[in-house]
């Protein structure tokens, strides 16, 4: 099948040009939307060395030199969004060797190496630039965002077609022919560019409207003094994980949590130095915790702990590392070492518990025993076991 060049270009300029026009209206739309920014401009260079391409009909030495040289450089940007996405990008790095890449075929235009070659070595550069825009989206996969995979593969595509441009190009097997067709890469390049364009804008644009709306899901769900769950998203957790100890016939403790004379400490030392230790709070927690265990701020310098597969005892030991680890930790206050310590109150999940709710209450008595009972200790249920005393493992 033969297709007409001039229809092919313009066609190919358009669809690029339109995907530029959405990316900057993407731009705009997005709070972290600088990798739609990239992608445009360099989808706009594309359009502008496609027009130009069509304008040289594969005739005008000099226009079909600045193509060249316009392809790299749409390349580079396209690196440069897909890099800035995970805010991996080396500006400088790729700027420099955007200008070397430049500087590169300009010297072989320069002493007059067949302008075949230039674009062979051009293909060569821009299908490097892909593979790696590709492989980058590729490496921050850990966000389990799931529209940068088509985005990686479409990349991926566009490098591996340069690729095969440039092998052709070394074989010398297509560019002497300035008829396109299905047949040669030559005919593919254009069809596949359109679908680059088109799936490299849809599936940024896609990407950069999941991250902000996972963005906003986890703030929803967040505390935003210490990061961890809040108050909702613990109970919704809590639940999710007690009833899947229920299925399995499994313990499920919860540990309610508040720190000792804790207003004091905000009088004394000033409301910062209390948030600071809330922080420290959070950080210990992940240190002592497992990755199953689910923890959240209730309010205030109140913290539950839901620990699945754990019966009281287990649970009552993990409580007291946290407060003796709480409590050994010293905050600096103008050069000034400060220490404070917390209560915990221990229950198990019982027979006819449906909610996490419901067990915590039965832990905030244990806590309020422990307040009575002097403070800096982790008691425990009476109703959760037989053993009635635990805790500060007092002395
Ligand atoms: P107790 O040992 O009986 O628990 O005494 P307490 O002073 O800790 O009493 P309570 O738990 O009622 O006090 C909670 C205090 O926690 C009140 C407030 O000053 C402080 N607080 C609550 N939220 C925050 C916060 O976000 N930042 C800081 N710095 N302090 C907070
Ligand atoms: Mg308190
Ligand atoms: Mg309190």
């Amino acid at each position: 099948m033969h297709l007409d060049f001039g229809t092919l270009t313009v066609a190919g300029g358009l669809v690029a040009l339109v995907s530029a026009l959405l990316l900057l209206f993407a731009w705009t739309q997005y709070d972290r939307g600088a990798p739609a920014l990239r992608l445009g401009v360099s989808h706009l260079v594309a359009a502008g060395a496609i027009m130009l391409l069509a304008l040289a009909a594969g005739q005008d030495a000099t226009l079909l030199v600045a193509t060249q040289l316009m392809f790299v450089v749409a390349g580079f940007l396209a690196l440069s969004a897909a890099m800035s996405f995970d805010g991996r990008e080396r500006i400088a790095v790729l700027f420099l060797t955007g200008c070397a890449a430049l500087m590169l075929l300009a010297a072989m235009i320069a002493v007059a190496v067949p302008l075949a070659w230039v674009r062979v070595v051009q293909l060569a550069i821009v299908g490097m630039l892909f593979l790696s825009a590709g492989a980058g989206l590729w490496l921050g996969r850990a966000d389990k965002l799931r529209a940068r995979f088509p985005l990686a593969a479409i990349f991926l595509m566009h490098g591996t077609v340069s690729f095969v441009g440039f092998a052709e190009g070394v074989l010398q097997e297509s560019l002497a022919s300035g008829v396109p067709t299905f047949g040669n890469w030559y005919g593919v390049i254009h069809v596949e560019s359109m679908i680059y364009f088109i799936g490299s804008t849809l599936f940024l644009v896609a990407l950069l409207k999941e991250r902000s709306e996972v963005g906003y899901k986890s703030a929803s769900l967040t505390d935003p003094l210490t990061g961890l769950l809040n108050r909702r998203a613990f109970f919704e957790s809590g639940d999710r994980v007690l009833q899947r100890c229920r299925r399995s016939g499994l313990p499920c403790s919860v540990i309610a949590i508040d720190f000792d004379r804790f207003k004091a400490v905000n009088d004394t030392y000033g409301h910062a130095v209390g948030d600071r230790v809330l922080q420290a709070f959070a950080a210990l927690a992940e240190k002592h915790l497992r990755p199953r265990d689910v923890v959240g701020r209730l309010g205030g310098e109140e913290f539950a702990v839901v620990l699945p597969e754990t019966h009281l005892r287990e649970a009552v030991e993990v409580g007291d590392r946290l407060r003796t680890a709480f409590g050994a930790a010293t905050y600096d206050v103008e050069g000034k070492e400060m220490q404070t310590t917390l209560s915990g109150g221990v229950a198990v999940a019982l027979g006819d518990d449906r909610t996490i709710a419901e067990v915590l209450e039965r832990a905030d008595r244990a806590l309020y025993r422990a307040k009575l009972n002097g403070r800096d200790r982790i008691e425990f249920d009476a109703a959760s076991s037989s053993i009635r005393v635990v805790g500060k493992i007092a002395s």
